[in-house]
């Protein structure tokens, strides 16, 4: 067996003992007789999983007693979808554009309300993420909107929005347990799980209490967080394989590497390893502003669009896949999550100067 380094933004690569855990239960989790897969997620040894699932989450990500959570299919675009649909009760709400997917958030929301777009950097390709402090909120918006971790472009907040009274919701996809978050700043945290916790095919939300409750009795139960919350996301058949994964991520985060502080430690020892290669040398570039940076999706071109081709295809050759980067972007990007080993940064930053050496 020869695994690969994969670099792709997701579905992406799980942490090794995790899918080694997954291997050995498949035919018969426990003593059940039977493969998560095939459990019925009311029996007793499920609701096992999805309560251990639940605690281990609440427990890494220090979620406060006023937050509930819930398991929900549809992945985060369902979600650009759901926040509208339960939160803008005002009639508008307040986003900030800074990529692709915070851009299709703010399409959505707009079925449903107005949408105030307070911020937007795609003048600048989306490369920096503007100053939350210097932006101009909305009297009477219902949420603020951001994406936290740009997938496409490889830029991060650093500091988040917190405008008094007004919840911030945040998609955070592509760097949820990347490193500890202080829950109590916003009023609800979605992600789709496929980049940092679990197969593709749901989301968790993450929601303030007080915030549940006030959807309109035609929004339809499935996208109602108050519907699917109040029945332990049980309200129908759950993803029960996703939540039984997810359960494994978070039992190896807490276990094997300590929680989300160290966690953090390794991804910005990994980033920078990334970083400082590419800001030694002419032939890559980054385009983004540095103190933006992402430390889970790194971009960079080599000169001219020929070479980023023939880069993508020898690096497949030597066991680095899917860096090939967005075709809104265009050029390579690395996607580094959690479950990337600083051995496989390390050995791409080798091949990268090894590249060069020929190619440069
Ligand atoms: N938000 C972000 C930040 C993403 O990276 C993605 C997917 N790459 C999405 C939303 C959309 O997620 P999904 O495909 O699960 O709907």
């Amino acid at each position: 067996m020869a695994r690969v380094y994969n670099f792709s933004a997701g579905p992406s690569m799980l942490f090794e003992q995790v899918l080694k855990t997954a291997q050995s239960e498949l035919m018969e989790y426990g003593s059940s007789g039977q493969s998560v897969m095939e459990m019925s997620h009311r029996s007793s040894t499920f609701d096992a999983i999805i309560k251990d699932t639940e605690a281990r989450l609440r427990r890494v990500l220090s979620i406060p007693d006023n937050y509930k959570v819930g398991f929900i299919q549809g992945g985060a675009s369902t979600q650009f979808d759901m926040v509208p649909l339960n939160l803008m009760t005002t009639g508008q709400a307040d986003y900030l554009v800074t990529g692709n997917f915070s851009n299709r958030a703010a399409k959505e929301a707009a079925k449903f309300g107005k949408v105030n777009i307070v911020a937007n950097t795609k003048d600048i390709n989306y490369t920096a993420i503007p100053d939350v402090d210097a932006i101009q909120y909305t009297p009477g918006a219902s949420y603020v909107h951001i994406c936290e971790n740009n997938t496409i472009f490889g830029t991060r907040f650093t500091k988040v929005p917190q405008v008094e009274g007004v919840p911030l919701v945040s998609d955070m996809s592509s760097c949820i347990l990347s490193r500890p978050t202080d829950v109590s700043k916003y009023g609800l945290i979605y992600f789709g799980v496929q980049k940092n916790v679990a197969p593709a095919g749901m989301a968790i939300a993450i929601v303030r209490e007080d915030l549940l409750g006030h959807a309109a009795q035609n929004v339809p139960s499935m996208l109602n967080y108050t519907t699917l919350i109040e029945a332990d996301s049980m309200y129908n058949t759950p993803p029960c394989w996703c939540i039984y994964m997810t359960g494994l991520t978070l039992k190896y985060i807490e276990e094997e590497i300590g929680g989300l502080a160290e966690m953090e430690k390794r991804n910005n020892a990994k980033a920078k390893v990334l970083y400082d290669y590419l800001d030694s040398q002419e032939f890559f570039k980054n385009p983004v502003n540095k103190p933006d940076r992402s430390i889970m999706n790194v971009t960079f071109t080599s000169p001219d669009p020929d070479t980023d081709k023939l880069f993508c295809a020898k690096a497949a050759e030597a066991g680095f896949v899917n860096l090939k980067g967005h075709r809104l972007v265009g050029g390579m990007r690395a996607s580094i999550y959690n479950a990337m080993p600083a051995e496989g940064v390390a050995k791409l930053v080798q091949f990268m100067e090894d590249f060069v050496k020929q190619y440069g």
